[in-house]
């Protein structure tokens, strides 16, 4: 409370706890007055409702914002288990494919590659958001068909993406792992569909959102009782413009420490050019990722979208070769 508070503002500080349904602990020093909101669901409250009230200087969160996705809540990694695929275990899982479903060829081939290089997913936007509104935005359920099949014939496992609620049930008939871009990680009507569909979901970070607005995201998810929720890094927006996006490797650690959840990295969505996916991958495997999702592409040239960011085949084997290597220098396998 402000210096010079007066009883009357500490009681009715003290009434507005009440009436959210918290209990209070006041603390009345020689100067300073200060009161402790107590209770179960404080995360869940807005600290500006006592901001506004007379007398308070100042509102310090000591509780954090988001409950389910922390070690304080879990303490042990979740390890989800997806067909015979574990992620946030001892291996790192490789998922890569092209940016978008553009034929059956063009999907087989990756798919092909990626199960003979050590990947075990196969990733795959059918319902594409585009940094422009007027680029290619997917061949939707038609695209879906396409990773099926590519399912059937190499066991890999699915992502892709839902952009919006009416695409979920459609998405989640085909996906082992629906995908949540990073436009959409404060899209909560979406996130609440997802969660309701009880397929395991990755959570890509808003590439303008902190640790904690990302981490309230994943626990909006996984109040639906869904507990397979995969965090993925893909570059945040700073003042550097030199990648399309700024990598933010060292939020791996920060997520290992206050999270139970899985992280994996995205390369490529953060390099914006082939040139520099490698190091970044490689760097994600170093700083303790449990995974890497990859857009691959057999002829980048031609692809519909992303195609300076995708690697070659050649690339690709190349890349997981080393990954391998980094991953056992760290005691963990691809
Ligand atoms: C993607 O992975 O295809 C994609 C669009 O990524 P992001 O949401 O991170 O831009
Ligand atoms: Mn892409």
């Amino acid at each position: 409370m402000q210096k010079g508070v007066t009883n009357s503002q500490i009681e009715s500080v003290k009434q507005r706890i009440k009436e959210l349904g918290f209990d209070y602990q006041l603390n009345s020093g020689e100067e300073l007055t200060v009161i402790a909101v107590l209770g179960k669901e404080t995360g869940s409250c807005d600290t500006q409702v006592f901001e506004v009230l007379p007398g308070v200087e100042k509102v310090f969160r000591i509780e954090k914002a988001f409950k389910l996705a922390s070690r304080d809540f879990q303490q042990k990694d979740t390890i989800l288990k997806i067909g015979d695929v574990e992620i946030g275990g001892k291996n790192v899982v490789i998922m890569a494919g092209p940016c978008s479903v553009e034929s059956e060829e063009q999907i087989l081939a990756c798919a092909e590659i990626a199960k003979q290089k050590g990947a075990k997913i196969l990733r795959g936007g059918a319902f594409k958001p585009r940094t422009s509104p007027f680029g290619f935005q997917g061949l939707k359920e038609d695209g879906l068909k396409i990773l099926a099949k590519a399912k059937e014939r190499t066991g890999l496992l699915i992502i892709t993406e839902a952009m919006s609620i009416e695409d979920v049930a459609v998405v989640a008939d085909y996906a082992d792992i629906i995908q949540v871009g990073t436009r959409n990680m404060q899209n909560y009507p979406l996130l609440t569909a997802v969660g309701k569909s009880h397929k395991p979901v990755l959570l890509k970070r808003g590439f303008a959102a902190t640790l904690e607005e990302w981490l309230m995201a994943a626990d909006w998810i996984l109040r639906e009782d869904n507990s397979s929720v995969i965090l993925c890094e893909r570059g945040i927006r700073t003042f550097s413009n030199c990648t399309r996006f700024t990598l933010d490797v060292g939020v791996v650690p920060v997520v290992k420490r206050f999270s139970h959840l899985p992280i994996i990295i995205d390369p490529s969505h953060a390099a914006g050019y082939f040139g520099y996916v490698p190091v970044l991958a490689k760097a994600g495997v170093a700083a303790g990722a449990d995974g890497l999702i990859v857009e691959i592409h057999p002829d980048p040239k031609k692809a519909l979208s992303d195609g300076a960011q995708s690697l070659t085949f050649s690339d690709f084997s190349r890349l997981m070769e080393e990954l391998k290597a980094i991953a056992s220098a760290i005691g963990r396998s691809i």
